[in-house]
């Protein structure tokens, strides 16, 4: 037996007193207790706050993410040692695989948006705006890390998941974090974060944990601060209405139960592959982690006219479930997390049959394999039917966190996507059908009640990732009942922790503020081109002031010619009636083209290779006779991480191409991406 620790102020901290008690859930027997009693919870906010945010601070994104990737590749070389433990929490093997190498995945994700971010502390978002006639005062945004700790609260069904899902977007924007687990499992995140704090990849002060009850440190929380909730509505609700969060304007991030649904769609008639895609979906959505899944299956909603078919079929699939020992061959389903968890479940399978009818499974007489039915948290998949849904709405209302789903009949599919809203707000459900008239009546009519909608069929069936996995780079969250979340998922999630200001100021000092130059800020035209520089000589703002090219007739023949391009704006003088042409215009592409003749410079140097175009937009337009140059000035920086020893050490950067005419007016403008090479090859 272990007294499961806690990991607060750079120590493993046993808490007081005897603690609560953890169990096996396949076997029932006492494996540990787990205490935090006599912790100070404003301490531990302060130490991440003191310790672990400066130092992530100091970090670019860019290092930020290659912590968590080196953190990502550790936990995976080890991932195996997690295994056998998570089996006490009632996982099979496919469970842990998600809770574990989900987890792990999802850290890898996160660290691959490092790319999406700039090589700095802090976030220069979107586009800068024009806030003045002449071009002297501008506006911008910039993210900066928020300096607080996130909090999170996590629910007891993905010890390992729950985690490494919030610790990667928190850990990629700068700020620490402290993990409090659901005591019931938490001997498992225990086990994790022992293995990351023993890796040394974090630094000090960035990760806490809690194993025991964290009652009472929502009271503690300072402007700053971030808490996300994954749990109870109940509970949610309960602990976002603490005053505390509103004094100090700390935000509060609910992923809650949500009854999500799966539709047939009328053309998935039984013979087709959508009919097959659908019955094994749902029996999979039912019985993977025992139904544990915050977006599991609750309700299945099918044409009336094929309730029998489904009925029958899925009851079939789900006679092969064999419940047990998940170490035991052919086991399917592991047990519920704890016997408080079975006797939750088996009370709102009773209050659901007060309106309903079962017509699959049994509270009390179903076979487990290899373990005593009485001592380990199993329990069967139960399979509702409701004959009366707009009436009967207890199916709408009541969350069994278990293997347990209700299947509902509609007439048409207006009342399909009213049944799917009254779950009142949902992470996810899915249609499964190959109609995509069907499809999109069903999206456009539910999406404002979803969070993530699944289209299935036959064509991306192979590739689905299915209805069950939320994607670290989508949205993970769902309106109402499901908690009002959407900060989690790709870039959006990261932004939750940063705070967005407004920067207002001439184009140099936001060039200066932003890392990224400003039309209109000062430009260095000293020195020489910067084709000659490496990439760490290149300054923001080093301009190169190209020769003039006068554009003639027959540079327009000619490049119609070459590329084939004969438009009639181009070609044609008598076509011209009725367009914003005067004469026969150039072509974009030559003035981009000719623009690159102007700026390059040509001979072997740093410069290795042109990428491509980011932004290319054509200003006004350019007539034989009239002469351009270019201003061709460094934009933006970012450097690249060597993949092999041996590689090239190189950066990107961007260069602003602006193509002016006589008049100095610009007539072109393009962001050009080069690779350049490092003075530094280590
Ligand atoms: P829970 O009872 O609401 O507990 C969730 C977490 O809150 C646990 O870590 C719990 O700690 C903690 N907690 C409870 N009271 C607290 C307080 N006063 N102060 C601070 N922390 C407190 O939920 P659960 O039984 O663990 O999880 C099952 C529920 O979670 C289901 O309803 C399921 O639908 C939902 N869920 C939702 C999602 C989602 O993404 N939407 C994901 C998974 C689960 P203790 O364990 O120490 O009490």
């Amino acid at each position: 037996m272990r007294n499961y620790e806690n990991y607060v102020l750079g120590n493993w901290i046993k808490g007081d007193g005897e603690g609560t008690p953890l169990f096996n859930a396949i076997t029932g027997e006492q494996i540990g207790t787990a205490s935090s009693k006599g912790l100070d919870f404003s301490k531990i906010m302060d130490y991440a706050r003191m310790t672990g945010g400066p130092a992530l601070r100091k970090m670019t994104f860019q290092e930020r993410g290659l912590m968590l990737k080196a953190l990502a590749l550790h936990l995976h070389s080890i991932k195996n040692k997690f295994y056998a433990l998570s089996a006490k929490t009632g996982a099979t093997k496919i469970d842990s695989w998600i809770d574990i190498e989900g987890g792990i995945g999802n850290v890898f994700t996160n660290a691959s948006l490092r790319k999406q971010f700039p090589d700095l502390p802090y976030h220069v978002e979107g586009e800068m705006a024009p806030l003045s006639k002449n071009g002297t005062f501008i506006g911008h945004h910039i993210m900066t890390p928020k300096q607080g700790v996130a909090i999170h609260i996590n629910a007891f069904n993905f010890p390992i998941w729950g985690m490494l899902e919030k610790i990667a977007v928190n850990l990629m924007a700068g700020v620490p974090a402290i993990v409090k687990p659901a005591t019931l499992t938490c001997f498992l995140t225990e086990m994790m974060v022992r293995e990351i704090v023993d890796s040394e990849i974090l630094p000090k002060g960035s990760l806490q944990l809690i194993c025991g009850s964290a009652r009472g440190i929502i009271n503690n929380v300072e402007t700053g601060d971030i808490v996300t909730f994954t749990g109870s509505a109940l509970t949610g609700k309960m602990l976002k209405s603490n005053p505390r969060l509103i004094e100090k304007a700390v935000s509060f991030n609910m992923e809650a139960d949500s009854l999500n649904c799966s539709v047939l769609g009328e053309d998935a008639v039984p013979g087709t592959a959508e009919f097959d895609l659908f019955i094994k979906e749902v029996q999979k959505e039912m019985t993977i982690k025992a139904g544990q899944k915050c977006t599991a299956v609750r309700r299945i909603i099918v044409p009336e006219k094929l309730v029998e078919d489904v009925q029958i079929c899925l009851g079939k699939r789900l006679s092969k479930t064999t419940i047990g020992d998940p170490s035991v061959e052919g086991v399917r389903m592991g047990s519920l997390a704890g016997k408080e968890q079975l006797k939750e479940v088996s009370d709102k399978v009773k209050q659901l049959a007060q309106s309903q009818d079962i017509i699959f499974g049994n509270l009390e007489e179903f076979e487990v394999t290899g373990a005593d039915k009485n001592k380990g948290a199993f329990i069967s998949p139960i399979l509702f039917i409701n004959d009366d849904p707009f009436n009967k709405t207890d199916c709408h209302n009541v969350e069994a966190f278990g293997p347990v789903s209700t299947i509902i009949p509609y007439k048409t599919i207006d009342e399909a996507i009213e049944l799917a809203k009254m779950g009142k707000g949902s992470l996810v459900c899915s249609i499964v059908t190959n109609n995509m008239k069907i499809a999109e009546e069903f999206v456009l009519g539910a999406a404002s009640m979803h969070g993530r909608i699944l289209v299935l069929n036959e064509a991306c069936s192979k590739e689905s990732t299915g209805h069950g996995s939320p994607m670290p780079l989508l949205t993970h969250g769902g309106p109402g009942r499901a908690g009002g979340g959407e900060e989690m998922g790709g870039i959006r999630g990261i932004k939750h922790y940063l705070q967005r200001t407004a920067i207002q100021g001439h184009p140099t000092t936001i060039t200066a503020l932003t890392k990224q130059y400003q039309v209109g800020a000062e430009q260095n035209t000293d020195g020489p081109h910067t084709f000659r520089k490496h990439f760490e000589e290149i300054e923001i703002g080093d301009t190169v002031i190209t020769d003039t090219h006068l554009v003639t007739l027959d540079n327009i023949e000619d490049f119609a010619e070459l590329s084939g391009d004969k438009f009639y704006a181009h070609m044609d003088e008598n076509s011209l009636d009725g367009t914003i042409f005067t004469e026969r215009v150039a072509h974009g592409y030559f003035i981009m083209s000719k623009a690159a003749g102007l700026f390059v410079d040509p001979a072997k140097g740093p410069v290795l290779l042109n990428y491509g175009i980011d932004e290319c937009r054509f200003t006004k337009p350019v007539y034989p006779g009239m002469t351009v140059g270019v201003r061709f000035t460094a934009k933006e920086k970012i450097s690249q991480e060597k993949r092999e020893d041996d590689d090239i050490a190189k950066g990107i950067v961007k260069f602003l191409v602006d193509v002016y005419d006589d008049e100095g007016e610009t007539v072109m403008l393009a962001t050009i991406l080069t690779m350049v090479k490092k003075l530094d090859q280590k």
